[in-house]
């Protein structure tokens, strides 16, 4: 649903179920390709976003006694409006943010769908409760369970690299788990993220469950900083995560933060080449490298690394640009502002002494387009190689051993994702033992992204706690230990203390803890003698438990 306003279709935000219009103003949405505006959307200010806070709050306590029946009824009713919608949302994605069109495919609405249908199906069981039996003798009557509740109102902050494939999985399983949503797209790619509100609607979600909110960042910051949100799942920039975390430090709201990376790839002598290069060549490039897990450094062994670069070259070369006569790999980069970002980290690189093989300039003309570029000569000294780029270069370091690889590899503020190309078992463990990140694949670069049962998050700068799969789902709850217990009379540590309670506390520490067998028995027949003892556990509870004494 839109208005038109100015010749432009005008969309708007979702709030209590209602599409609002923002009093703060319209921003364009603008086609990276053309630098044209399509569409605008209105935007919302503090009092009307906080309005969806209101609503999620107001939404959550019914929604949380809601079955996993009834949400998983209402997860596959989304997921098949956006199936019915999907080419239209493929190409919006396209229009807003530059991806090809098969690419939306590949990693925003197939990995978002694929989310879906897993949380449906898996998600009651993966929040099952758990028994926990107690391990501690005067404690094992008890029945202890871990139960997983939903936590509130969930705020989605998320960036415009993914507009669909990095908001979909976390409202999906932050409403599986019970919880109310307030997702805030990028600026960029506001009306991808509308489009997320108006199909929830679509599906019959009851008002308030999801909100989806176009706002400029200072708006978004006082959402960050309401106290009714009960949890914030960030994606973008490590500069705003670090804003965010102080900012939502001040109510302790918890965080999830999935930041940047400067992902390492490191090709072994033993590697297939041909393999290497066509992986290393998309995970370099695919989404115009605007990617937080694409491949941004590589190190390559020396005694394959002629043959390596001649075949990354072949395949780079024939990364076409979008807009081709029979279609195109690569899109133009989102912003003006990224690419310009692009053209220092290539110009600092090539002034401290690398070599541009291929691409290295801007493509003159209509759209922000940069082509693939791809370096050798590369060290740590330059941004290049330490700093996000977030662009399409590739720059390539051979290296004299795997030691040196690793270390190299290591050697960053981030710790996002990593990928090791070899034929060899052995060496592939190494890697995946000694690569810092959140992710390493061998012979694959970051496609686990679009595994919904894997985790996904970093270490270091890369951020803090995961999304997807069972430890994303439980990033959506609260933990909590609920405990029974059907005995009779008091507990042993129950007042009055008197010289008795003196005796068994004493006699219970050598009872259970000495490392030494005879004293431990001859401490626990001691303990037989506590009348107190057979009046609170009775000797079948004791025999029953005998296992915990040994
Ligand atoms: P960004 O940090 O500029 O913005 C991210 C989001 O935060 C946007 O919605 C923005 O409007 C909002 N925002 C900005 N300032 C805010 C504030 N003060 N309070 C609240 N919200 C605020 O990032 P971006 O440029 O949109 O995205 C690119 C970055 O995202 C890259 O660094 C990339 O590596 C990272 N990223 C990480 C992952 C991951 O899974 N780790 C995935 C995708 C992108």
């Amino acid at each position: 649903m839109s208005t038109e306003s100015a010749g432009l279709p005008t969309f708007h935000s979702w709030v209590g179920g209602r599409e609002v219009e923002g009093r703060a103003g319209l921003r364009p949405a603008v086609n990276p390709a053309s630098g044209e505006a399509f569409a605008q959307a209105s935007l919302l200010d503090a009092a009307q976003a906080g309005e969806a806070v209101a609503a999620a709050q107001a939404a959550f306590p019914a929604w949380s006694r809601t079955t996993f029946r009834e949400r998983a009824r209402l997860l596959d009713r989304l997921r098949q409006a956006m199936v019915d919608e999907a080419d239209d949302v493929a190409r919006l994605i396209e229009r807003e943010q530059g991806k090809p069109f098969a690419e939306a495919f590949v990693a925003d609405l197939l990995p978002s769908l694929d989310a879906l249908a897993h949380l449906s199906a898996h998600a009651e069981d993966l929040l099952r409760d758990d028994a926990i039996p107690a391990e501690q003798l005067l404690l094992a009557h008890k029945q202890a369970r871990l139960v997983y509740e939903p936590i509130g109102v969930i705020l989605a902050v998320k960036p415009w690299n993914y507009p669909w494939g990095q908001s979909v999985p976390v409202v999906g399983s932050a409403l599986a788990a019970g919880n109310t949503v307030v997702l805030k797209p990028a600026p960029a790619t506001t009306l991808a993220g509308l489009r997320i509100g108006a199909l929830a609607r679509k599906a019959g979600f009851p008002d308030g469950v999801v909100n989806v909110v176009a706002t400029d960042d200072a708006v978004a910051a006082t959402l960050v900083g309401d106290p009714r949100v009960g949890k914030i799942v960030f994606t973008g920039s490590v500069a705003t995560g670090k804003k965010i975390m102080a900012e939502a430090a001040k109510n302790l709201t918890p965080v999830v933060l999935e930041l940047g990376g400067k992902d390492s790839a490191i090709v072994c002598r033993d590697a297939d080449l041909d393999r290497a290069a066509k992986g290393i060549v998309w995970g370099a490039f695919v989404n115009a490298g605007q990617t937080c897990a694409s491949v941004e450094r590589v190190y390559v062994e020396r005694p394959v690394a002629e043959a390596f670069l001649t075949k990354v070259l072949e395949e780079a070369g024939r990364v076409r640009l979008a807009g081709a006569p029979s279609g195109g790999e690569m899109g133009p980069l989102t912003l003006e502002r990224q690419r310009r970002l692009v053209e220092e980290h290539v110009a600092d690189a090539v002034a401290k002494g690398a070599r541009v093989l291929l691409g290295g300039g801007r493509r003159e003309g209509r759209g922000t387009f940069y082509p693939p570029t791809v370096l050798v000569d590369v060290d740590h000294s330059m941004a290049v190689m330490r700093e996000e780029t977030f662009g399409p270069v590739l720059p390539i370091r051979v290296v004299d051993s795997l030691d040196e690889a690793v270390r190299l590899a290591n050697d960053s503020p981030y710790g996002l994702t990593a990928s090791g190309w070899t034929r060899s078992e052995e060496t592939a463990r190494r890697l995946q033992r000694e690569l810092v990140a959140g992710v390493v694949s061998i012979n694959d670069h970051a496609s686990s992204f679009g595994e919904p049962t894997a985790p996904w998050g970093g270490v270091r700068h890369s951020g803090i706690g995961r999304i997807h799969g069972l430890l994303g789902l439980r990033e959506m709850v609260h933990p909590k230990y609920v405990s029974l217990d059907r005995g009779r009379g008091p507990e042993l540590w129950w007042y009055p203390y008197d010289a008795e309670t003196d005796r068994l506390m004493s006699g219970a520490a050598v009872a259970l803890y000495s490392t030494s067998f005879t004293r431990r028995l001859v401490a626990q027949l001691g303990l037989l003698r506590f009348p107190r003892l057979w009046r609170r556990f009775g000797p079948w509870r004791l025999l029953a438990n005998l296992d915990k004494l040994f």
